[in-house]
């Protein structure tokens, strides 16, 4: 799992450390964004939250991540990226994950200091259709409001899973390509921390 503040990296490390593990990249925010253009059920359920860079609720989102790994690709492993994001879900997908006789192996927190993340959301753009856009939730107000829901209600999950044994730290200042070489050493440690214990086989 990818812990760590909007604009720290988790969109593209996510992607590129799926990638090299062969497991697929679950990101709630990408989930809910399909939802929002599709103007599904779902969508018209989370649009209000997303719009005001506040976190849709839990019951939504943890239903919606529970399909969500119920689906064939996830059955070899997956890579969560914007989730869990309070400390209620945390548990929920803990005691979903028992149910099936599973765990996560490793959570990795994404460190960016406020300034840094202020400075790359806000000049934040996606192509789409040849035109670059910005998110509408990447808009400075916005952006400050979610670093702050952030703050509140995220950042707690940083000790919460350290508790658990399950936390890495690291550093996400530099290149794209040196973060992913930190978080793969992150995660092979943490793995093999992991196969030495009880249960390893
Ligand atoms: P992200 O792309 O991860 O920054 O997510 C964009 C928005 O989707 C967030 O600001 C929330 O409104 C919503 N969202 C994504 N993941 C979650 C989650 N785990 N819990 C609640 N809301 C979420």
């Amino acid at each position: 799992m990818l812990l760590g503040p909007p604009g720290a990296g988790k969109g593209t490390q996510a992607q590129v450390i799926a990638g090299q593990l062969g497991v697929p990249a679950i990101s709630t925010g990408d989930i809910f964004r399909a939802n929002v253009s599709g103007e599904t059920e779902l969508g018209l359920q989370a649009k209000s939250y997303m719009d005001a860079g506040d976190l849709v609720p839990d019951e939504i989102t943890v239903a919606m991540v529970k399909t969500r790994l119920a689906e064939t690709d996830a059955k070899g492993g997956f890579l969560l990226d914007g989730f869990p994001r309070t400390i209620a879900q945390a548990e929920q997908l803990k005691e979903s994950l028992h149910e099936l006789g599973d765990a996560l192996d490793c959570v990795l927190e994404l460190v960016v200091d406020e300034d840094e993340l202020v400075r790359r959301l806000s000049g934040r753009r996606t192509l789409v259709d040849g035109q670059w856009v910005q998110r509408s939730d990447d808009e400075p107000e916005t952006v400050r409001h979610r670093l702050q829901v952030y703050r509140e209600q995220t950042a707690p999950l940083s000790g919460w899973y350290e508790a658990e044994g399950l936390l890495s730290r690291i550093d996400a200042i530099g290149a794209v390509e040196e973060v992913t070489q930190r978080a793969l050493d992150a995660l092979e440690a943490c793995r093999g921390t992991r196969s030495d214990g009880p249960g390893a086989g």
